[in-house]
């Protein structure tokens, strides 16, 4: 018989050591289970020893993150998908944040700046390994890595977002118009692609090979397509410097790179990918080095620097009226710090003959672009 996530048989002797009490997520009733943590998933078996169902660690998720004093926990089946587990033992809460990291605090607060991604990898080591972001050695090893090969990285990196791709055509037109004049000036051989998804966060991102992803939110709240341009430039700039490579090779490690190269990677460490490249807080190098690339970009194509300058301008007047808290989930901010002294590099840019970056129909399709149609 067909078994998916039954691997023990009925009445097995395995020791369920914690009670709990578990909702199929459809009625209001919940049964009492026997509940064991595994190496890499929990058990969970009916009180009567019927058969267990196994739940992957790394897939739960909790509904209030495990904290120190936390004496009870609401587990949610992977993927959320109704089932849940209720467990008033603190013994058991303190066993699975040990076993299952991402669901303690610490970890939730991390990822919690970026509610963009449906992740459901163990995000705690990336988390770690992300936050002593150290570029030099990661980018030696990152450039090694052929192009067609961090392309389809960087694809499966937007694919795996959460967030829908904003596809109208006229918007997706001017976006091309707009990639295009931007890659021409980045230099030879450059083949940056862009893409819109539908996010309310005023942000963009680099992901591996040259792949650049806009929020409509950055879009919403720009004054005018300058400014647009002045985003897209850095990104680039971080492109050009496989920042986004570097990251995923410190974050998710060389065995992912290999995974690509011989063709196959799996749904996880995609996923794994996407979280380094959509959470990557870049240093300051980092940031000096994407400005760099970006001012050269807007000058190559007679695009105004006023465009990015105001928008750092408003960045940083919201930065300071905002709390820390908000500041953390107005991503540009968070990953792109010394707005002021990034504001008077850019508005010391200027003198040299410049055109708007779109014409007025072009930006007005491109405002669109996130519009269903009717
Ligand atoms: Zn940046």
């Amino acid at each position: 018989m067909p078994s998916t996530s039954t691997p023990f048989e009925a009445g097995a002797p395995v020791h369920l050591p914690f009670e709990g009490r578990y909702s199929d997520g459809r009625t209001a009733v919940s049964r009492r289970v026997r509940i064991a943590i595994g190496a890499d998933s929990l058990v969970i078996g009916g009180d009567d020893g019927g058969p267990a169902v196994t739940w992957p660690l790394a897939a739960l998720a909790t509904g209030e993150p495990i904290v120190t004093r936390s004496v009870d926990v609401l587990v949610h089946a992977p993927g959320r998908s109704g089932p849940t587990l209720f467990v008033a033992d603190p013994a058991f809460v303190r066993a699975l944040g040990t076993a299952a990291p991402h669901l303690t605090g610490a970890a939730v607060r991390w990822r919690a700046a970026r509610p963009l991604l449906a992740v459901t990898t163990s995000v705690g080591l990336l988390a770690a390994a992300v936050a002593v972001f150290d570029l030099a050695p990661a980018r030696g090893i990152a450039s090694l890595v052929p192009y067609e090969t961090r392309a389809r990285l960087g694809r499966s990196v937007v694919g795996s977002l959460s967030a829908e791709a904003c596809t109208r055509p006229e918007g997706v037109v001017a976006l091309r118009t707009l990639q295009d004049r931007l890659t021409r000036a980045a230099g030879p051989n450059r083949r940056f692609e862009v893409s819109v998804v539908d996010h309310p966060m005023v942000n963009a991102f680099a992901a591996p090979g040259e792949v650049i992803v806009l929020m409509r939110g950055a879009i919403d709240q720009a004054k005018g397509p300058d400014e647009i341009a002045g985003i897209l430039a850095h990104e680039m700039g971080h492109g050009i410097e496989l920042h986004p490579e570097a990251g995923v090779v410190r974050g998710v490690g060389l065995a992912l790179l290999g995974e690509l190269v011989l063709g196959g990677s799996s749904g996880g460490t995609i996923a794994s990918a996407a979280l380094v490249v959509t959470t990557a807080s870049y240093s300051r190098e980092a940031e000096r080095e994407a400005d760099t690339h970006g001012l050269r970009i807007l000058r190559e194509a007679g695009i105004s620097t006023s465009g990015i300058a105001q928008f750092f301008e408003r960045m940083l007047k919201s930065e300071e009226r905002t709390s820390a808290q908000n500041r953390r989930m107005l991503d540009v901010l968070r990953s792109h710090p010394q707005s002021a002294e990034r504001l008077a590099v850019a508005r010391a840019s200027t003198g040299y003959p410049t055109t708007p970056a779109l014409t007025p129909a072009e930006w007005a399709a491109l405002r669109d672009i996130c519009r269903k149609p009717e």
